[in-house]
């Protein structure tokens, strides 16, 4: 027994001294399509400094800079386990992560941020409008989703929250991210941009934030003015320079598919990726304000 008690001592010192302390993750967040959203993803290379590192329904997207690492969004609070498997099997220490970024405020892409955080010891930056609900753990009531006097959409707050101005850039090493201010899905939406080379070659990458018409209930996207945000935002983002186009929600850039076809060169590069989105987003939103019309 004694000796059993050593050997439990003795792997416990093991993995301090490989500095193997685990991430802590937060309560897992109950929801329709949670689960489906938290299968596990292989991770993968999408080009250069870019990889995936989210799971099969919620992106995250790791990027490599000569002095550490970005994160882009933290999925469910029961993501961030799979996220730092993730970075892990690829070779990379999820406690070299300096900057982690965010699309928008919600459940489904910051709840596991918290816990990332702690883990990292990163800054976290997302837009002004978005700090706010970030270090609440809540949206505001501006939010489309927002609904009053629930603890629907409620996740795990974020310390120290770093506010990013639109056109404002966060620097790792030599890697720029540059912010571009997308509101209409949240009022503090964000889009990144930044440059990955591989070969000589260098691409345009654009993580797109979401331009979907969803809400709570009740909600007016023509009485809001939030339908101008979400149409002005998708010229924005299909004016971007953009070879490499990722999003929020990987079916929204055809991952799967996309996989598939890897022995094909590089089947991420697509000039048309944010035009192609900006236009199936405005199609999204019409028929949302159809429906809206005939009530
Ligand atoms: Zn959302």
């Amino acid at each position: 027994m004694k000796h059993f008690q050593q050997g439990v001592a003795l792997a416990a010192l093991l993995l301090s001294g490989c500095g193997q302390r685990a991430l802590e993750p937060d309560a897992a967040i109950v929801c329709d399509q949670c689960d489906r959203w938290n299968q596990p993803q292989d991770p993968f290379r999408v080009h250069g400094n870019t990889w995936y590192v989210g799971t099969a329904g919620l992106s995250s997207v790791l990027l490599e800079s000569d002095e550490g690492l970005i994160l882009i969004d933290g999925g469910l609070p029961q993501s961030a386990a799979l996220i730092d498997a993730n970075i892990r099997s690829l070779g990379f220490d999820t406690r070299d992560i300096k900057a982690i970024l965010v699309s928008h405020v919600h459940f489904d892409h910051v709840g596991g941020i918290s816990a990332l955080q702690r883990f990292s010891g990163a800054n976290v930056f997302t837009s002004v409008a978005g700090s706010g609900p970030l270090s609440v753990g809540a949206l505001a009531d501006d939010d489309p989703q927002y609904i009053a006097g629930s603890g629907e959409g409620h996740f795990p707050p974020v310390r120290e929250v770093v506010a990013v101005e639109d056109g404002g850039v966060v620097s790792v090493g030599a890697l720029d991210v540059k912010a571009v201010y997308t509101p209409g899905h949240t009022p503090g939406g964000t889009t990144w941009t930044w440059k990955s080379c591989a070969l000589g070659a260098c691409y345009d990458v654009v993580y797109a934030d979401s331009l979907s018409a969803v809400s709570a209930e009740g909600f007016k996207f023509t009485s809001s003015g939030v339908a101008e945000n979400l149409i002005a935002s998708a010229g924005i983002i299909a004016d971007l320079d953009c070879d490499i186009l990722l999003v929020p929600h990987p079916f929204f850039f055809g991952m799967d598919t996309k996989l598939e076809r890897l022995d094909d060169g590089n089947p991420f590069i697509n000039k048309l990726g944010c035009v192609l989105y900006a236009e199936s987003s405005l199609d999204w939103l019409e028929r949302r304000l159809e429906a809206e019309g005939s009530h």
